[in-house]
């Protein structure tokens, strides 16, 4: 299954694409992921990057498509994968094209109030990279991961200005794609409208997604 997860920025797409990684037993690749690991690093990539992270503009494709493709070269993606962050500009879109026959498109629509609100709300582990939310997804301990110890953070582009950027960015450089994927018949809408729908809801439905998409071939 190489499978895509389009949503605006808090869309929850993230938290989605780590639990079906281990129902579909294929890894969950997220672009941010990989340019966050490069910032970490300070590797010359990481660097430039960070320039447009910071400001919650879009890293330059070449950069993303590099990365992107030395993780798909792994052995773990020859079964499949679900890409979250990417494509996030037609040039991205081709790129997959020419590369990979890609199954279905999930997108994820949510609205902008429920987006603020969840960002606003989101931790992160440092250690681990699993994700929470103050008010839908808690630690049981504070600040602390249920998995493994580690501190929570907030995502310095988690704060309300740049949301309102990333939004924005979204919505002009992201959703002609939506349309190019719809055209050829690969897209299928998932409705998220209410903050406090568990996420397992969600993952339901994208499994039927699949189930029925597996029945048509
Ligand atoms: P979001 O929650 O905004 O979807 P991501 O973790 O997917 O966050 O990405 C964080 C940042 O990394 C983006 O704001 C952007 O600067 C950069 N980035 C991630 N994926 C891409 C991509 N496919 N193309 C360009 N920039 C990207
Ligand atoms: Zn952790």
């Amino acid at each position: 299954m190489r499978m895509l997860i389009f949503g605006p920025p808090g869309s929850g797409k993230g938290t989605y694409a780590s639990r079906l990684m281990s129902i579909l037993s294929v890894p969950h690749i997220s672009t941010g992921d990989l340019v966050r690991e490069e910032i970490k690093r300070g590797s010359e990539v990481g660097i430039v990057a960070k320039q447009y992270v910071e400001r919650g503009e879009l890293v330059p494709d070449k950069i993303i498509i590099d990365l992107l493709t030395e993780r798909l070269q792994k052995p773990d993606a020859e079964r499949g994968f679900i890409l979250d962050g990417f494509p996030r500009t037609i040039n991205q879109a081709m790129f997959l094209e020419e590369n990979f026959k890609i199954d279905l498109v999930i997108n994820l629509v949510v609205p902008d109030e429920v987006i603020i609100q969840r960002l606003s709300n989101r931790l992160i582990c440092k250690r681990c990279g699993a994700i929470y939310n103050r008010l839908t997804l808690p630690p049981k301990v504070d600040e602390i991961c249920d998995i493994c110890g580690g501190e929570l953070y907030q995502r310095e582009d988690d704060r309300p200005e740049v949301i309102k950027a990333r939004l924005k960015v979204y919505r002009e450089n992201t959703e002609p794609l939506i349309n190019y994927y719809r055209e050829r018949g690969l897209l299928r809408d998932v409705y998220c409208n209410d903050l406090m729908t568990p996420p397992d809801i969600i993952v339901r439905k994208i499994l039927e997604i699949i189930e029925e998409i597996k029945s048509e071939k």
